[in-house]
């Protein structure tokens, strides 16, 4: 069996059509969803790109791993196996199209890198210079007489938003600068770590709805490129036998927390992402999969649908796999609660379960929001009315629940708290050249004193 790793950096699972979105941002996603599963409650817990993806690439939590900062100095520990590295070890060809380089690279045969492509209206064509990348290692798979695993990591709905046409206008059809507009102008002038980066790429806007289209456009964008590469597929030798994964390392805050089109604050607009798995001997067709499941379950479930469960187990991963039993039952994750960290704008951790969010402030942030967050999801799923001063025999069990937790797992590792000891890495973004992609330090970032 073969597998297509696909991570659609900053993808938020709301706005696809297969998570109930109404704007037609993704047919081609939508299409492996019908034939294929769509996981309802995936959540990142570790935000933002780096310790989600270390998340996902080894199956284990910040305590293990250790990767809680974006940009900082720690490197994942060698005696952690990521899963290109493993599946290598079972005879697996590996490759990847991907710009994060450091311990991601670790385990391929073939990592090829990309650079953006600019076109001369001042759109950002990233999909396609990925796909030329991709492109490039799927001949190499297909030139291979065993298994193999690929991984396609594109980045169009990150900021900058600059879809190219016919893209551009496909969800927005105003004037963004009319002086009629207000919505905009708070960001734009009174946003201190964002706003010069703002006014960059769309100087003069003045309607939030503008950047909110130009986000779903950038998935749209990204979608049509998608289709391209299956096509690439279909002509590959056993492609019938491959299992397809399309899914994030965390989402987007749009306008609904003021934390402006940027992937910081443990809301669902950055925990919830899509998680898509087609296979036809694996999971059930056109499914929705219930169930609380996180970034640590999909390393196991690749795995397991490999034949190599005995792996997840020797390499200490805390996910549990995915697939669905053979009886062509859809199944439950049953998981009750999952540890949430952000410690990159801010530092913030909690616990997400099915029907509470509760989180605290570790320190002095960035918006000034209260240090205690409670949301009740169930009856206010956009995270709106923070109920933790109402609620303080609520907050008192979760705060109690979190001290046994990471007492629990620093026990457990015997490791440092990440979230203690490292520092926040971001301050502010600097100019569109340097703020994407977010794999790096930004340039003038200062390390914060904790
Ligand atoms: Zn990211």
């Amino acid at each position: 069996m073969n597998v297509l790793l696909i991570a659609i950096d900053t993808l938020r699972a709301d706005h696809l059509g297969c998570y109930g979105y109404g704007p037609a941002t993704s047919p081609q996603i939508d299409q492996i969803a019908g034939a294929g599963v769509v996981v309802e409650d995936f959540i990142a817990p570790h935000i933002p790109t780096h310790p989600g993806f270390t998340t996902m690439f080894t199956g284990r939590d910040v305590f293990d791993h250790q990767i809680i900062t974006q940009g900082g100095a720690r490197e994942l520990d060698e005696s952690i196996k990521t899963l290109p590295e493993i599946l290598r070890a079972h005879g697996y060809f590996t490759a990847a199209a991907d710009n994060l380089g450091r311990w991601f690279e670790r385990g391929y045969d073939v990592y090829e890198r990309f650079s953006w492509d600019h076109d001369p209206t001042g759109a950002w064509r990233k999909a396609e210079a990925v796909n030329n990348a991709a492109f490039k290692v799927l001949a190499e798979c297909d030139r291979q007489d065993k298994p193999w695993f690929a991984f396609i990591h594109y980045w169009d709905p990150h900021t900058p938003y600059l879809p190219p046409k016919p893209f551009d206008r496909m969800f927005y059809s105003g004037d963004e600068r009319d002086p009629a507009h207000t919505s905009a102008v708070e960001m734009m002038t009174n946003y201190p770590a964002f706003q010069y980066y703002f006014n960059e790429w769309m100087p003069g806007c003045r309607d939030v709805e503008f950047p909110r289209a130009q986000y779903d456009a950038e998935i749209a964008y990204c979608d049509t490129c998608l289709s391209h590469v299956l096509t690439c597929l279909d002509t590959m030798k056993g492609a019938e036998d491959t299992l397809i994964v399309v899914t994030s390392d965390h989402g987007e805050e749009l306008d609904e927390h003021e934390m402006w089109f940027d992937h910081h604050g443990l809301y669902e607009t950055n925990l919830h992402i899509p998680l898509v798995l087609y296979h036809p001997d694996y999971f059930c067709s056109g499914e929705v999969k219930p169930g609380l499941a996180i970034h640590q379950d999909l390393a196991p479930t690749i795995l397991d649908a490999a034949r190599l469960e005995t792996e997840i187990e020797q390499n200490q991963m805390q996910g549990v796999s995915l697939l669905d039993p053979p009886e062509g039952v859809c199944s439950t994750v049953g998981r009750e609660s999952v540890y949430i960290t952000e410690c990159a704008w801010m530092k913030k951790h909690g616990f997400r379960t099915e029907r509470y969010k509760f989180f605290e402030s570790l320190y002095d942030e960035l918006h000034k929001r209260p240090q205690f967050e409670l949301y009740d999801l169930l009856a206010d799923p956009g995270e709106q009315n923070n109920i933790a001063d109402r609620s303080p025999a609520l907050v008192e069990m979760f705060r109690k629940q979190l001290a046994e937790h990471v007492a629990k797992r620093l026990a457990e590792t015997g490791g440092p708290n990440p979230i203690e000891e490292q520092h926040i890495t971001l301050t502010h973004v600097g100019n569109v050249d340097v703020a994407v992609p977010d794999n790096q330090i930004l340039e003038g970032a200062d390390e914060a004193e904790n």
